[in-house]
């Protein structure tokens, strides 16, 4: 057995069968990652035997399940090396997360005439947050430009900072080329002017070992349905003085620590970020989900899935018939196309083979343009993808080459 298939666990992940119980070749991780059955155990003994709401009951259950929530908040801090466990505000996603800072923060601290730098390759959860605030506050978005090989140009950034550069977000790594970030040369680079770095981490955080005091960034934001986790949670990272300093993003229960009509007072962070019954059984599930992935130890993970994605290139390339797109040294991710076939073309050909890519602008309209392709086929790897995912693809690939002729 070859050194990339023992980190592969298929068997660990119901998901990856077909209805009929036949191999199931996922190639769509970065749209979301398929959930081993401890998480899935997790979040049904959750919704089960031990359920009830948190931060509330007296009764036992319910102090039970708040230990357990508080617990999920705990792990994520440590697997991020986050300086304290308040520092983590559990989100829906990465989406929330962004459009939190964008409005608790964005819309508080930023005037007309700011500045605000964004990137080519950037998720439109990276942009449309900050198109919102800039409309309502009169700041400007900078788009820093991308190397010859779609890399963010930090150069280009460098040259682009000015004093009133209050904000640079920047994908960790990017959802549709798999390029890594030098995050920390980007945040030094930010803060040289002053400003605050936000990165988003939603596909990095299940590839990447992530430590927020090396990073030295201000926000980090992700999902936890792509780190094996369930949808419905994620996490907002943010330093403890920026958070302390940031006023409520919505109102509403446990976000307060004093309501009368003559006025309210907010609680600390987290909880102020956090209104309303929170995802309870998601955080417990994506507990889950990092203690798996940590078993394995990102590290690993990030090397199993660049090793596939260089050996994907490798294969694509020998066809003589796809274009590349992105760096050849990448995350798992690898975006393609196929000669004189349109991607939503070759993703129904591969998916009567049980092959599942993605084929589509994959939320980075801006970074289509600059590609100057409407679409691409994407394939994305996981912890448990192997070299008989990339053979499926490969053999879908040729059968998709006869038919077109
Ligand atoms: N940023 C990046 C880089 C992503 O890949 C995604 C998900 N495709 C998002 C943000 C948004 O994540 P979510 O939809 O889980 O909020």
């Amino acid at each position: 057995m070859s050194e990339l298939a023992t980190l592969s666990r298929k068997t660990d992940f119901p998901g990856l069968l077909t209805s009929e119980g036949a191999p199931w070749y996922y190639l769509d991780t970065a749209a979301t990652a398929q959930k081993p059955q401890a998480v899935i155990d997790a979040m049904s003994r959750a919704l089960g035997r031990d359920y009830a709401t948190v931060h509330r009951g007296v009764y036992g259950r319910s102090a039970h399940m708040t230990l357990a929530y508080e617990a999920a908040r705990r792990r994520v801090a440590q697997f991020i090396g986050a300086g304290s466990e308040n520092e983590i505000v559990f989100v829906r996603g990465a989406t929330e997360a962004i459009n939190l800072v964008a409005s608790s923060w964005g819309m508080t601290r930023l005037t007309a005439g700011d500045r605000i730098v964004l990137s080519t390759l950037e998720h439109h959860s990276n942009i449309v947050p900050w198109q919102m605030v800039a409309e309502r506050t009169g700041a400007v978005i900078d788009v820093c430009p991308l190397t010859e090989d779609h890399r963010i140009d930090l150069g280009a950034l460098e040259a682009m900072l000015t004093p009133r550069t209050k904000l640079v977000s920047l994908a960790h790594v990017s959802n549709v080329l798999g390029s890594v970030l030098d995050a920390r040369t980007a945040a030094d680079l930010a803060h040289s002017v002053g400003a605050k770095i936000l990165l988003d981490g939603c596909q990095a955080a299940p590839r990447m070992t992530l430590d927020m005091a090396a990073l030295d960034c201000d926000f980090y934001a992700f999902s936890g349905h792509k780190l094996y986790g369930p949808t419905g949670i994620g996490v907002l990272w943010a330093r403890e003085d920026i958070l302390d300093a940031m006023p409520p993003y919505q109102g509403g229960g446990a976000m307060i620590e004093k309501v009368s009509f003559e006025g309210t007072t907010y609680a600390p962070p987290p909880q102020r970020f956090e209104a309303g019954t929170p995802m309870i059984t998601e955080a417990i599930a994506l507990h889950a989900a990092i203690d798996y992935v940590d078993a394995i130890g990102p590290d690993a993970l990030f090397a199993h899935e660049a090793a596939l994605a260089a050996q994907l290139r490798e294969e694509l390339r020998r066809t003589n018939a796809v274009t590349l797109f992105g760096p050849e040294e990448s995350a798992g991710i690898v975006s393609f196309a196929l000669e004189g076939v349109h991607p939503h073309d070759l993703g129904t050909i591969l998916d009567e083979e049980n092959v599942a890519i993605r084929a589509g602008h994959h939320c980075a309209q801006p970074l289509m343009e600059h590609l100057g392709v409407p679409a691409t086929a994407r394939a994305s790897f996981g912890l448990y993808s192997d070299e008989n995912d990339i053979a499926a693809l490969m053999r879908g690939i040729e059968r998709t080459r006869r038919i077109f002729g």
